[in-house]
């Protein structure tokens, strides 16, 4: 790969970023959050909704909350019952 892409895809991942911290900085500012605007790339890679407690029943994976198996678990637990089902 030459100089002039690896240059190109560079800037274009740096203009990526930027897009993403403006259109938070919007909602930021919509909202009023002043602790936000005052570090906007500490939010880049999280969500701005999220108060940073891992326990927190509104901001955590539901699944996780409500204690539900995930979908391949599911299918894994069938699988397994099929199987169980088909040896006997
Ligand atoms: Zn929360």
């Amino acid at each position: 790969m030459s100089k002039d892409d690896d240059k190109l895809k560079h800037s274009k991942r740096i203009y990526q970023k930027d897009n993403v911290v403006k259109n938070k900085m919007k909602v930021a500012k919509a909202y009023g959050w002043k602790h936000v605007l005052a570090n906007p790339h500490k939010y880049l890679k999280c969500s701005l909704f999220s108060c940073g407690n891992s326990n927190c029943i509104f901001c955590m994976n539901p699944r996780k909350a409500f204690n539900e198996k995930t979908m391949q678990e599911k299918k894994f637990d069938a699988k397994i019952k099929a199987d169980k089902n088909q040896d006997e």
